[in-house]
């Protein structure tokens, strides 16, 4: 009750949520405390936190930021909504995002933007900047997220927090709306690496209903968080440190790596000498996807219809083009062309070949050293509208994340201090299914 009455009083600055379930809460909270009289004790058992509004929660709007969906109640749970339910999570609602998760400054919501808690006036990151914005702002202690080219670890970074994208394939995407499939993954967002691990215990792990889900056993990421740092060995990419990187960034994931150095750790240099192409590849592979994955949007299975259509393609233009927003049209068209019977080996191809050489490079890099660490973000969170007018500077943004979910292996930003009042945050990627590798550093740093 109490963290929703402080939704009720900060979230019309912020914008973070969507959707506040407010007796669907409180029916779980008692149904928690229910459990907890009865002898249980699980670590979430009562724990409020919400969802990134592309779960599919039963009966309850999934609206992926976008106005096709805004009337969408989804007939049944995601896989990671039905879990974290399961563990005796309290769910206050659904958090706003980019409009079908495109984007990295949450603007292109159908619901508005969402305004980063540090600083009213500037970005939280995309796409999950709700998440981000609420648990920053205190009004939930953790929150999911998914992460296509870095939606969890970017708005980690923008807002201080702890974001951890899984490896592909371990936590079920079953139920999430899909952007492009073979880069998406849910994960948790919370202030610490403790909440994420708890978080993560409960949201990954197989599920049949997920052709990509990983039959393999879940680590005890919990217990994993108090081993030493004696004798990591750190990979410092040299491509991760050159132009375009804010030199104040710069400093700040330097002082990381020397108090990481203090806690045991070595540190190495490395290359990942593909990571160049890393953009126009993913700005390939993810609008394909994506233009195939929203051709569902029709009009007549989901969501939003247009007035009086005149015949069956009428209603395909015009639902379409009244219900996706611009950069969503704009990616469809990107996917459309590169995947054209003309263009598919010039751009898709290509693009997955690509692909191939950046997931060698990790492979090759993880033979030397046991995680690559760098910057999040090559810029501190900007202004409000800043990047509008230039969708490719934007896309920069990504260049240090998107190749995690290139190559699938998981990736952690975690919170490494100010600069001139805004946060900064460190990446570390670690080889596949090393996320209790992950969380370890950055329980050992914080
Ligand atoms: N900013 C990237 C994009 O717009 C990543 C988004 C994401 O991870 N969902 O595609």
């Amino acid at each position: 009750r109490t963290l929703l009455t402080r939704i009720e009083q900060l979230d019309p600055q912020l914008n973070a949520f969507v959707t506040v379930t407010a007796d669907q809460a409180l029916e779980q909270a008692r149904a928690a405390d229910a459990r907890r009289a009865a002898g249980e004790n699980g670590p979430l058992l009562g724990a409020p936190i919400a969802h990134k509004d592309l779960f599919c929660t039963l009966g309850i709007r999934t609206s992926c930021g976008s106005k096709i969906l805004d009337a969408f109640k989804a007939p049944y749970d995601a896989t990671v909504v039905q879990r974290l339910a399961d563990a005796g999570a309290v769910s206050l609602g659904k958090l706003n995002m980019d409009e079908f998760a495109m984007g990295s400054a949450n603007e292109s919501s159908y619901y508005g933007p969402v305004k980063n808690p540090w600083d009213l006036s500037r970005v939280p990151g995309g796409s999950s900047g709700g998440s981000a914005a609420a648990v920053a702002a205190r009004l939930l202690p953790a929150a999911t997220g998914t992460d296509t080219g870095g939606s969890i670890r970017q708005p980690a970074a923008l807002t201080n927090l702890t974001g951890l994208k899984p490896t592909y394939g371990r936590v079920s995407r079953w139920g999430m709306i899909a952007y492009a499939s073979s880069l998406d993954q849910g994960g948790p967002m919370a202030r610490t690496a403790e909440d994420c691990a708890l978080m993560l215990g409960a949201m990954a792990g197989f599920d049949p209903k997920d052709s990509t889900s990983v039959d393999q056993p879940l680590d005890d990421y919990l217990a994993a968080l108090g081993k030493p740092l004696n004798g990591l060995r750190i990979g410092l990419p040299k491509e991760y440190f050159g132009e375009g990187l804010d030199a104040r960034i710069a400093d700040a994931v330097m002082a990381a790596v020397e108090e990481l150095k203090k806690l045991g750790a070595t540190v190495k240099d490395i290359s990942l000498p593909n990571m160049q192409h890393a953009i126009p590849s993913y700005y390939v592979i993810a609008p394909a996807e994506a233009s195939s994955n929203l051709s569902r949007f029709d009009g007549v299975r989901f969501g939003y219809r247009c007035e009086n259509p005149v015949d069956l393609t009428d209603l395909y233009k015009r639902s379409r083009a009244e219900g996706f927003g611009d950069e969503v049209k704009r990616r469809i068209m990107v996917g459309t062309y590169a995947l054209s019977a003309g263009y598919y080996d010039a751009y898709y191809i290509k693009a997955q070949q690509i692909r191939r050489l950046i997931k060698n490079d990790f492979v090759s890099a993880f033979e030397e050293v046991d995680v690559i660490l760098g910057p999040t973000t090559p810029n501190l969170a900007w202004k409000l509208g800043e990047k509008n007018a230039d969708p490719v500077s934007a896309y920069l943004e990504d260049i240090y994340t998107i190749t995690a979910n290139l190559a699938g292996i998981p990736g952690l930003s975690m919170p490494a201090g100010f600069v001139d009042g805004l946060p900064v945050g460190v990446q570390l990627l670690a080889p596949y299914f090393q996320e209790s590798r992950l969380l370890n550093v950055a329980h050992q740093y914080q």
